[in-house]
């Protein structure tokens, strides 16, 4: 039923059952980034390099976060 955003490597959802999504991207140095977003309260980070830590941040804003999903 979630729509993920294309490129989204992980999703979880929020307390409230938005998204918070990990996305994997190329930086225009040619590095790998995976940058996190909350798509309830529009949090989020523009990308670290190690996958683990932006999915280690996704799921903990997404066991903090209360704030409803964005429509768009
Ligand atoms: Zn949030």
């Amino acid at each position: 039923m979630s729509r993920h955003p294309q490129g989204t490597e992980l999703a979880f959802h929020n307390q409230a059952g938005a998204l918070v999504t990990v996305a994997k991207t190329q930086t225009h140095t040619g590095h790998t980034a995976y940058p996190w977003t909350c798509h309830g309260c529009g949090t989020g980070d523009p990308g670290y390099s190690a996958r683990i830590r932006s999915k280690s941040d996704a799921e903990q804003h997404a066991a903090e976060c209360t704030a409803l999903q964005i429509t768009t």
